[in-house]
Order: C-alpha cells, then sequence, then structure tokens
C-alpha cells in the first residue's frame, strides 16, 4: 500500500495539472496520474499548435450546458485575467488574434511547462504512464493502477470528454460517474465539421477549400422546435470542404446543430438584400451579372455555383437592372438564408469539444464536488459545461480547476 494522499487526481490535462499544482501549492498532498505517456496532448495540439489559452470576453453566455448558470461562480472567481497573470509572470509572449482570443507567440509547449512548473512548484506527485484499474471508496477513496494501489480523502476527475482519441482521450470520467451514480447528460461531438450529402456535395463539393464571411446559425426545419430551440448566430468564417463544411463559423454553429437541422448562412453578413439589391441595379455602370456582383461579397468561385445553382438560366444571361420582381425576391431571401442539410457530423475523431457529461446538478458549482459522494469532484471538459471555440474551454479547465483546487 502506498503513502495517502489529500488528493488524487486522474487526468493531467489542462483541468488536471492546474487543479494539481494549486492544491499542492495550499500545501495538499496530490498525485496526479495520467496513463498517457506525453503530458498535456491536447494542449499541445491546440490552437493550431499555439494554445488559444483564454479569451478575454469569456463569460456564462459563451458556454452551452444543461445548467446555463452553474458556470457562473467558477468562472467570477478565476478569470482570465489571473490567468493571463500568470502566463505574464512566466513571460510567455502571447497576443490577441480576433474577438478576445489569446494565443501564444510561440507554442502551446510554454503553456504546459508552465503548468508542469506550477506542479513541481505545489510538490504534485507525477504518476504517468499509469493506468487507472478501479476506483471504489470503502472509507477514503482507493485507486487501484497498473503502478500500485493508492488512497486519498478527495477524488478529482480530469479525464476530459471523448474527441480525439488519439491524444488519449477516453470515456472513463463517465464510467465513474455511473459507478457512483451520478447522471450524465448525453454526449455528442461539438465544435466539428459538418458532412453533406452527395447531392450537396456535387453541387458546392468542387469549391473545397473556398472560405467566405458570413453569419451563420443551425436551425431546426421543424416549427414547433424551432420555437423551443435557441438561435445563436455567429458572424466568422466559413469554410466549404471536400466532406461539408467546416470553418470557425461552422464549428461554433455546430455545438448548436441536431440532427435534421438546417445550416443557415446569412452571405451578406446581415444586410437586407433587398436593399443590396436595389443599390447595385441603381449603380452604373449597370453590373453586367449576378455572379460578378456578388463575388464582391463572397469569392469569386463560390458566387459562380452560387449564381448556377440559385438562379435560373435566363436571369443570369440577363443584367441585374433587368430582372423582374420574382426573380428579385427569390435571390433576396435566399442570400440573407443560405440553407444547407447537413447528413451529420464528423464524429468525436474531429471534434474539438465534447458536448454534455456530468450532469451539473449533481455537483456544488463553488466546489465541482459532487452532491452525494463526499470528496468526489470532476472539473474540466467532463463536465456538461462546453465552451465556444475561441479560448473558452481552456477558460473553463483553468476556472473549475481553481474551485476545486481552493476547496480541497
Ligand atoms: C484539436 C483541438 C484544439 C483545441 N484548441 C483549443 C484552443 O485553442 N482553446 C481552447 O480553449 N480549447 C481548445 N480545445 C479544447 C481543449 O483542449 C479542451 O477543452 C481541454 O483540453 C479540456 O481540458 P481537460 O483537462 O478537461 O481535458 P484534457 O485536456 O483532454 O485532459 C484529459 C487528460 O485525462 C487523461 N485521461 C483520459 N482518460 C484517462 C484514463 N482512463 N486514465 C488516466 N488518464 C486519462 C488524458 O490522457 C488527458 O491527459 C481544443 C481541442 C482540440 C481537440
Amino acid at each position: 500500500m502506498q503513502p495517502h494522499h489529500d488528493a488524487i487526481i486522474i487526468g493531467a490535462g489542462a483541468a488536471g495539472m492546474f487543479c494539481a499544482a494549486r492544491a499542492g501549492q495550499r500545501g495538499r498532498r496530490v498525485l496526479l496520474i495520467d496513463h498517457a505517456e506525453t503530458l498535456g496532448e491536447k494542449i499541445r495540439i491546440s490552437g493550431g499548435g499555439r494554445c488559444n489559452f483564454t479569451n478575454i470576453h469569456a463569460s456564462p453566455a459563451n458556454f452551452l450546458s444543461q445548467n446555463p448558470h452553474f458556470c457562473r461562480s467558477a468562472l467570477a472567481r478565476y478569470t482570465p485575467g489571473d490567468f493571463v497573470k500568470l502566463v505574464t509572470a512566466y513571460r510567455i509572449g502571447y497576443h490577441e488574434k480576433t474577438l478576445g482570443q489569446l494565443f501564444c507567440d510561440e507554442s502551446s509547449q510554454q503553456i504546459i511547462d508552465m503548468l508542469l512548473d506550477e506542479c513541481r512548484r505545489g510538490k504534485v506527485e507525477l504518476l504517468h504512464p499509469a493506468s487507472v484499474v478501479s476506483v471504489d471508496k470503502p472509507d477514503r477513496f482507493r485507486v487501484n493502477t497498473s503502478r500500485g494501489e493508492f488512497t486519498s480523502d478527495a477524488l478529482v476527475i480530469a479525464t476530459g470528454g471523448l474527441s480525439i482519441p488519439a491524444t488519449g482521450a477516453t470515456g472513463f470520467g463517465y464510467d465513474i460517474a455511473k459507478q457512483f451514480d451520478i447522471p450524465l447528460v448525453p454526449t455528442r461531438a461539438g465544435l466539428v465539421p459538418l458532412a453533406l450529402d452527395a447531392p450537396e456535395l456535387e453541387r458546392y463539393g468542387m469549391l473545397s477549400g473556398v472560405a467566405f464571411d458570413t453569419l451563420a446559425h443551425a436551425e431546426p426545419r421543424d416549427a414547433k422546435a424551432k420555437k423551443q430551440s435557441t438561435i445563436v448566430n455567429f458572424r466568422e468564417a466559413a469554410l466549404l470542404t471536400h466532406r461539408g463544411l467546416s470553418g470557425p463559423a461552422v464549428l461554433q454553429i455546430s455545438s448548436y446543430w441536431n440532427a435534421g437541422d438546417d445550416v443557415v448562412f446569412d452571405l451578406l453578413g446581415g444586410r437586407d438584400a433587398n436593399d443590396w439589391l436595389a443599390e447595385l441595379r441603381a449603380r452604373r455602370p449597370v453590373i453586367s451579372s449576378f455572379a460578378k456582383a456578388l463575388a464582391e461579397v463572397v469569392p469569386q468561385r463560390l458566387a459562380d455555383a452560387w449564381a448556377n445553382a440559385h438562379t435560373s438560366a435566363t436571369a443570369r444571361d440577363k443584367s441585374l437592372a433587368d430582372w423582374n420582381k420574382a426573380e428579385l425576391t427569390s435571390v433576396a431571401c435566399e442570400l440573407n438564408a443560405w440553407r444547407l442539410k447537413p447528413s451529420g457530423t464528423l464524429g468525436y475523431k474531429k471534434a474539438e469539444v465534447t458536448l454534455g457529461g456530468v450532469d451539473t446538478r449533481s455537483l456544488s458549482q463553488q466546489t465541482m464536488a459532487a452532491k452525494s459522494v463526499a470528496g468526489l469532484h470532476f472539473i474540466g471538459e467532463v463536465v456538461d459545461v462546453t465552451g465556444w471555440l475561441g479560448g473558452y474551454n481552456f477558460q473553463w479547465a483553468w476556472a473549475s480547476a481553481a474551485a476545486c483546487a481552493e476547496s480541497i
């Protein structure tokens, strides 16, 4: 039997390392266990290798959860500014790329190194690679691993979600929740590209690689479902790919997308299409074709394909000034609401996050502890709190870890 610890944390990713470091620095004896050879794989690949480690605008409104207020307390107590202070203390250069997203100037590895150094300062004991064989709680927690058995007063589950299995992602956290009768919100892939069926791909698939700025949202077809759903619009770039749709706008709306929903793109970014068409028709010299006009707002290749798919041959052959009312009305609607019906997502293999997870109604929002099992905590992505694209998910990892560490 190995010595007893105040806390055992399973999962040495963003949330686990941060929680271990802070609890250790408060004088707690902490054991951090991970089955991976290399720690922080998701941090390493994040933000295209530059880790978008927070978002200065992070607020509860940027997170999806069945219990939207749950994240409020932790986010308020550990803010993006707090993490920026830490990054600054380590002299890690960073910049705001867009929309409040902070990235390392050099490499994600700097964030991993910082977290590992913080763990060293907290005298955290690291056990990896080690697989957890079983967990139980006769009186205190007993964690049986491939490298021995350990006991603790607190057990923190920080094993993340299911996305990108190649990084070591598993459903371990959900299994532990089930073992201790803690309810789960069904999981699904989020921040993930969407697939299009063959007919749509034939229409637009040859445009693979074309990006365009848009205002996008996901929308149920069924009127009743539409009334009940939250429509959130994202003004970002979308990308057509050989399998369907991607790019920041699509990844964002994928978290709100359910099977059967449409994806709706406003190609004019919110500008009324009737006004836009009227202005074009009045312009002198006359614009020779609709495709040429559309190329002022989207790339030429998309403008040509879109004009072919959405206008009649007669309309295409004449100048916009000669279009009749029916031609104008039909194209105006579609410019402001170009609808595509994805056939699915590309799944966990391509997803940045997992939606759903441990039901927050069974956790304390102050400490992340399970209400029904003393000393059992869940932090980070394993919890049903999922951020938008743009540094929000790491901010949740830091904030939930800090809340938990304070209480251990
Ligand atoms: C490609 C990609 C890019 C991303 N970019 C960003 C970004 O730029 N900004 C942002 O905010 N978010 C980003 N994310 C999301 C972000 O990485 C996650 O939300 C965040 O890492 C979650 O932290 P976590 O600690 O909860 O889980 P993780 O960081 O996934 O850590 C979980 C840890 O648990 C370990 N583990 C799993 N199962 C077991 C087990 N059975 N036994 C032992 N250990 C186990 C894993 O090895 C891992 O080390 C990105 C995600 C991906 C996939």
